[in-house]
């Protein structure tokens, strides 16, 4: 298998030109480009975190402890939390990343099981979109599409080195087909990480609509004081 190193190497290679692209041809803000990029460069090494106890396991974690509960801010603004109680909430997401999930990746991952699939990616984005809560729905699937890019990314990486050309055309290693799954051979890791992906996909398919809405009702109020300032100005007071 590809190493830690060429994992990275190629997720942020294609981080970069995915916000590039994104700044380049799709208008998108320079700053979300950058942090898309450097989520999608991240996410490649998320699938091996059921690599067993090591520094990827424990840096990635470490990590994704302090990211998340940074990309939550505007989630706890929203909620309209007093400060005090966004820094505990802050605090607690990163108690629960940094040892409840690595505990649970310790004790119940093993190597190239559900972690290495294609629901598990979908997993890695609508978590990712739930947490990045921005007001333009654009820039949500944007940054949440990256995460699953980088991803991918790693998956496609795993399987392209599980073959190798040998004189006789191409020779595949038994871990051939073990990256870009849907399912495993296990089953109650497939059950949990389809019903995890279905209760995420439900819940952001549900936050997706609000988000619409609220951006909807928002170019309709600015629509309108559009239409109120072009209204000459002695209609605007009537004595
Ligand atoms: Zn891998």
């Amino acid at each position: 298998m590809p190493g830690f190193r060429v994992h990275i190497t190629g997720s942020t290679i294609i981080g970069a030109g995915y916000g590039t692209a994104a700044w380049a041809l799709g208008d998108m803000p320079p700053i979300t480009c950058v942090l898309a990029g450097g989520l999608c460069s991240v996410a490649g090494m998320l699938p091996d975190l059921d690599s067993g106890p090591g520094i990827p396991l424990k840096e990635s974690v470490a990590f994704a402890a302090a990211v998340v509960p940074m990309m939550m801010i505007h989630r706890f603004h929203q909620m309209q939390l007093p400060l005090e109680a966004m820094i505990l909430a802050g605090a607690a997401i990163y108690l629960v990343i940094r040892f409840g999930l690595s505990w649970l990746l310790k004790n119940y991952s093993h190597h190239r099981g559900m972690f290495h699939s294609l629901p598990a990616a979908a997993i890695a984005g609508q978590t990712t979109f739930l947490a990045f809560a921005a007001e333009e729905p654009l820039r949500r699937y944007f940054v949440a599409s990256a995460v699953v890019l980088g991803f991918l990314t790693h998956l496609v990486l795993d399987e392209i080195w599980s073959v190798k050309l040998g004189m006789f055309g191409p020779k595949f290693k038994k871990s051939f087909g073990t990256a870009l799954k849907f399912y495993g051979p296990v089953v109650w890791p497939n059950l949990v990480t389809y019903v995890l992906a279905l209760i995420l996909g439900a819940l952001a398919a549900g936050d997706a609509a609000l988000t619409e809405g609220r951006a909807a009702m928002r170019q309709r109020m600015e629509q309108a004081s559009r239409n109120i300032q072009q209204i000459p100005y002695q209609w605007q007071y009537r004595r």
